[in-house]
């Protein structure tokens, strides 16, 4: 069975609680890589000058503390391989989705390939492969 190294453990700590929930389900069935939890300031600022995150410090869902944010993908990395990336967003929110039902999550999941959710990709302007982020609570938080 697949598991987290050290630093994807160290990275999913700074998350909300549900996204701990669910990507320790993940880990389960689909080999990942969590690379980035939270990002302060500085890492914010570098993220938006590389183009890797559209907003500045502090309006991205990583700069909330814990990060509403989650950046993961597949393992072994493959940057390019936008097609397995895809395949991987797809398994995430189903399971996603299976945990809120459950009542384990309270928060649905938004992929960074899928802002407004209405699983149509081709209107999305700015894909963000890795990116997983909580919608604003329906229940509160625990
Ligand atoms: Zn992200």
């Amino acid at each position: 069975m697949p598991y987290f190294s050290k630093s994807s453990k160290r990275n999913l700590a700074q998350c909300h609680p549900d996204l701990i929930t669910l990507f320790n389900e993940v880990i389960k069935h689909f080999d990942c890589k969590v690379i980035c939890g939270h990002r302060g300031q500085a890492a914010q600022m570098s993220a938006f000058i590389k183009g890797n995150s559209k907003v500045k410090w502090p309006n991205s869902y990583h700069n909330k503390k814990p990060s509403m944010a989650a950046d993961v993908i597949p393992f072994p990395v493959e940057w390019k391989n936008l097609k397995r990336m895809k395949f991987f967003a797809g398994y995430v929110l189903g399971i996603a989705q299976g945990l809120f039902n459950e009542g384990k999550i309270y928060h649905k999941v938004v992929s960074g390939l899928d802002w407004d959710a209405d699983t149509i990709l081709k209107d999305t302007t700015f894909k963000d492969h890795p990116h997983f982020q909580l919608i604003p609570p329906i229940k509160a938080a625990r």
